[in-house]
């Protein structure tokens, strides 16, 4: 038994049996690439869900944080920091919003877009007290906690956990009529993901989120995006809204602003809907502390400077054109935006899961989302050869051939 089998099973013996994760144990990271308790070296083509865009251990980010361990890590939000403003001001300029409200995770955030829409509907839309109403679609993924778990259309997210917070419609994903049905005058915010990417790397019909944005104007609807998994470069702009000029109201952010490193999250928009919050109204003690603040700031500016979107962009229409092409007799059909990209594996063929396992002995880490789909989704800092030695691999499990 190697080290790598020990620390497995220690690990299922005292952790929760709460993942399936393929069995391998990480101990090192740079760029694309991870290497195990044995010194092998595997391409990461999960990016941790896409919290590492920029690559694992990315020197700035990491010279970021090692510099503001030595200054001061904690202070709570009952003081001000010194990288609080400077961090504020990036994203919100980044995301083309007046403010910023910092958290930890990503379902916090989705929390905080919860609690904001709701107190805007009511102080500002008139909707009565506990009537307020948030649209979400069908097979979404924003989070664990009970709230969002309750408006889940994924059965075992939500089996056993209720009761459930009430105020949630859920509409078919990409159906701009059942979203127009779904709006009543209670209805103070559309939530969506712009590209689903836990339902299987779900790409909405062209124009569906033009046509969203504009019903809920129309309607007076808060466009609320989580752009979680989507945001900072990972579908080839900044944002995914923006393949369709869209700027939400409010967005959602995690994941890739923690640069590899923390749980970094916030929701951004206009004084309109921030200005709901007051102090007392909401907060996080680690939410926005000095190391989270110096970390995102430095994440941020790794996307910008190295042209990270740019990147996506090309990689994405690069490895996707290729996927396309090796005529695997197992494939249905490859979908995505830049670097978010979902292999469909035909039913016939069998779930993901396997070709995943095959594909970690080949020395690539994927791993399978929603039973059928394979989800390639490396750091944004692929280069062309790392790509290209990820395709013969990939072409070799799928039975395919690299054109
Ligand atoms: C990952 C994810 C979340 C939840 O983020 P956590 O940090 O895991 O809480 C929410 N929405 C989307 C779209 C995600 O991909």
């Amino acid at each position: 038994m190697n080290e790598s089998h020990r620390m497995i099973e220690e690990c299922e013996k005292y952790g929760a049996h709460n993942y399936h994760p393929l069995p391998v144990v990480l101990e090192r990271g740079r760029g694309v690439w991870v290497w195990d308790a044995e010194g092998k070296k595997f391409m990461d083509m999960l990016s941790a869900y896409s919290a590492l865009n920029q690559g694992h251990n990315h020197p700035a980010i990491i010279q970021a944080a090692k510099d503001q361990l030595d200054r001061i890590t904690l202070t709570s939000r009952a003081f001000f920091h010194d990288r609080q403003g400077g961090f504020f001001k990036k994203l919100a300029v980044l995301a083309g919003k007046d403010k910023v409200l910092p958290m930890n995770s990503g379902a916090e955030a989705v929390e905080t877009a919860v609690k904001a829409v709701r107190k805007w509907g009511t102080l500002k839309k008139g909707v009565p007290e506990g009537k307020a109403e948030i649209i979400v679609c069908d097979g979404n993924f924003h989070g664990r906690t009970v709230t969002i778990v309750g408006f889940s259309t994924e059965p075992q997210y939500k089996a056993g956990f209720g009761p459930f917070t009430p105020g949630f419609t859920i509409v078919p994903y990409g159906d701009i009529k059942a979203l127009e049905k779904a709006v009543t005058p209670n209805t103070v915010a559309f939530m969506v993901e712009p590209i689903q990417g836990e339902a299987g790397v779900v790409v909405p019909p062209a124009g569906y989120l033009a046509e969203a944005f504009e019903l809920c104007r129309r309607n007076k609807v808060l466009f609320v995006a989580d752009e979680i998994q989507t945001g900072f470069g990972r579908t080839g702009r900044m944002f995914c809204c923006d393949h369709e000029e869209v700027k939400p109201d409010v967005y959602v952010m995690g994941k890739a602003l923690g640069g590899g490193i923390l749980p970094v999250s916030a929701i951004a928009c206009d004084d309109a809907v921030m200005g709901v919050f007051t102090p007392g109204d909401h907060g996080s003690t680690f939410g926005g502390n000095p190391v989270a603040c110096a970390v995102a700031s430095a994440a941020l500016d790794v996307i910008v400077n190295e042209r990270l979107c740019e990147k996506s962009q090309e990689m994405g229409a690069y490895v996707m054109g290729k996927l396309r092409q090796m005529n695997s007799p197992h494939v249905d059909h490859v979908r995505g935006k830049g670097l978010l990209i979902g292999v469909v594996v035909k039913d016939a063929s069998g779930p993901a899961r396997p070709f995943c396992e095959r594909l970690m002995e080949e020395g690539i880490l994927a791993k399978e989302t929603h039973h059928q789909v394979i989800r390639f989704a490396p750091p944004l800092v692929i280069t062309r050869e790392e790509a290209d030695w990820a395709l013969v691999r990939i072409a070799k499990v799928l039975g395919g051939k690299v054109a």
